[in-house]
């Protein structure tokens, strides 16, 4: 593990997801397959550190194909041992705000693939903060399966009830799998992050 080493400010590709594999093979398939074509596509992977579930899917797949891949996790999830111990970067901080703070600086753009309560946190940081303009980056949801899809029926009852513009549905790129997610035209480049 090269803590901190190097490239202290990596930007690319920003992933939240679930630190559980979920029920069906096929999401850590499309963790697993995401992971390989950052890699192979030079983009450097952004995620939160953890060495289970999708996020352990993700990473393993990225490394395995030669990519650079950056974790960003609190210091008590490292003394849980929690964090992935062969990463390219793992960049310890002290709270879980300084985590998606970090994560952010970094984030050429926020792709939410399946997960928990975590990964809902997470994304619902990143579009409200959208909605607000604090910052301008894509986000995407990688919406398998259908998974999402009950989140997205919450924003349009939000929208429905008052409570969101129906412009904010237009912050979150819904996509269905990871093709319609490398050809979308907002996805950034390699050269870009
Ligand atoms: P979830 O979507 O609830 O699985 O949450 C994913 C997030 O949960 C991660 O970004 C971490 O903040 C946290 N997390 C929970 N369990 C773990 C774990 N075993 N390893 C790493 N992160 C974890």
């Amino acid at each position: 593990m090269n803590a901190l080493a190097g490239r202290q400010t990596s930007r690319g590709i920003c992933i939240y997801c679930g630190a559980r594999p979920g029920t069906d093979p096929a999401y850590e398939e499309a963790a697993s397959a995401l992971g390989t074509a950052l890699a192979q596509s030079g983009h450097t992977l952004v995620y939160g550190g953890g060495e289970v579930g999708m996020m352990g899917a993700l990473a393993n797949a990225a490394l395995a194909a030669g990519g650079h891949v950056v974790g960003v996790i609190p210091q008590t999830m490292v003394e849980r041992e929690w964090a992935h111990s062969g990463l390219s970067e793992l960049i310890v901080v002290d709270t879980m705000h300084e985590r998606k703070a970090a994560m952010a600086k970094r984030a050429q753009c926020y792709v939410a693939l399946p997960g928990g309560l975590g990964t809902l946190e997470e994304l619902s940081e990143s579009l409200s903060w959208a909605q607000l303009g604090f910052h301008a980056q894509p986000l995407f949801l990688l919406n398998m399966r259908g998974y999402f899809n009950p989140l997205l029926s919450f924003i349009n009852h939000s929208i429905d009830q008052g409570f969101a513009a129906a412009a904010d549905r237009d912050l979150l790129h819904t996509v269905d799998d990871i093709n319609a997610l490398w050809t979308h035209p907002l996805f950034p480049t390699p050269t870009q992050t």
